[in-house]
């Protein structure tokens, strides 16, 4: 009997075929034909403790009994006691919550333009930088600079501007031919190919926009929550933004965005700029908060460090035999291996050998396994990667 094809009914905003997933656990999911997939993806960067994790469905359990929508006329138990943690956990002075990357990127730029209007109002001008990826709603797209983002749906918002990242002198000229009222940056590009930014050139961005009166939005929304290894990405680089937005992991599997920031730039938002009716989900927030207790611990963030350089050192000595793979790069447990060509071929081996992957860019795949990954979890996935690079040439 032929098999019916789910793309008949949704819009066609992604290709997927198989069967459908029906359960995870740990580092794994399974399908309707109960095939297990070693899962690398993690949902796109989000699955942090794993599928099924017994801390987060007794979260979400006992959560799910008390309270599970209250909107954001009222405050809730569980959004408290998460921002807490996160202003402790952070540089941050105030929280704002959504459900989303794309909406938390949204209210980023939105803050900084209302706070940059105090100083002028032709001060709205936003800088990102290219191969970056902010999200798909108007805000956050045209700041993704990114033309197959943008192809069929422009024209973008106004006052969105774009420069390489890490060059220095052409930045600074851009910079220099508008007023800027924000500049946007992932210190660590993901979906763009997992690119990093360097120490230098953040700092640069962090003095200018002092000297200029410019909000400097970090959007940690892939590389933050201990995926690199520091509970935050900017540790790494001692340099502190003004506004850092979160999203994927922080709500353990369920809708979340974050934005976290100081408290100069909350003093020029009053009640009614934004919001959202869903924000903050109270059984989002008991989870995200059993997310950053489990992650925020020393032990755990010297695990994903030392698991993503044993990953990183074995990737490149693939790149040593396989010719096909002409860098690694990466941080912590989201890692990129580039190859020569798309590498679309072999991660559809890989899906076929029960590894799934993520590709980033136009030639990289992503390795961005959940944080509780083991080594043998690891050896595993290196072993259906070689068998796969193997096949593919
Ligand atoms: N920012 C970054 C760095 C991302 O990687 C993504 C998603 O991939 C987004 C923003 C958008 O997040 P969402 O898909 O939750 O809207």
């Amino acid at each position: 009997m032929k098999k019916f094809d789910y793309n008949t009914l949704f819009v066609p905003t992604y290709k997927r075929e198989g069967a459908p997933v029906v359960k995870g656990k740990g580092v794994y999911l399974y399908d309707s034909d109960n095939t297990a997939f070693l899962d690398f993806g993690s949902g796109i960067a989000v699955n942090a403790l794993g599928h099924s994790s017994p801390q987060l469905l007794k979260a979400l359990r006992e959560q799910g009994e008390k309270v599970l929508h209250t909107s954001n006329l009222y405050f809730s138990k569980p959004q408290i006691d998460l921002a807490r943690q996160l202003l402790k956990s952070s540089f941050g002075d105030r929280i704002f919550f959504c459900n989303s990357g794309t909406e938390a990127n949204e209210a980023a730029i939105k803050f900084a333009r209302k706070k940059a209007k105090q100083v002028s109002p032709d001060k709205f001008h936003v800088l990102s930088f290219y191969d970056g990826f902010h999200g798909r709603t108007y805000g956050a797209l045209s700041a993704t600079a990114q033309g197959k983002f943008h192809s069929g749906f422009e024209p973008m918002l106004q006052g969105f501007h774009y420069a390489k990242l890490n060059d220095i002198s052409g930045c600074k000229k851009l910079l220099k031919a508008h007023p800027f009222a924000a500049i946007i940056v992932e210190p660590l590009q993901g979906e763009g190919g997992i690119i990093s930014a360097t120490t230098e050139f953040l700092q640069f961005l962090r003095d200018f926009s002092d000297k200029n009166a410019i909000t400097l939005i970090f959007d940690e929304i892939q590389c933050g929550m201990g995926r690199t290894g520091t509970l935050w990405n900017y540790q790494q680089h001692g340099v502190i933004p003004d506004i850092m937005t979160l999203a994927k992991p922080v709500g353990g599997g369920l809708p979340l965005g974050v934005v976290i920031c100081k408290e100069s730039v909350a003093e020029a938002i009053h009640p009614g700029d934004h919001g959202t009716t869903f924000g903050g989900n109270p059984l989002a927030c008991a989870l995200g908060t059993e997310v950053l207790k489990a992650v925020g611990k020393k032990k755990f963030l010297k695990d994903v460090t030392l698991n993503g350089e044993y990953l990183k050192r074995k990737l490149s000595e693939l790149q040593t035999k396989y010719p096909v793979i002409t860098a690694v790069r990466g941080s912590g447990l989201l890692l990129g291996v580039e190859f020569k060509e798309d590498p679309q071929g072999v991660i559809a081996l890989c899906k076929d050998k029960k590894l799934l992957l993520v590709k980033a860019g136009h030639n990289t795949i992503r390795f961005m396994p959940p944080l509780i990954v083991t080594r043998k979890e690891i050896d595993k996935a290196l072993g259906i990667f070689e068998k796969a690079l193997k096949a593919h040439i």
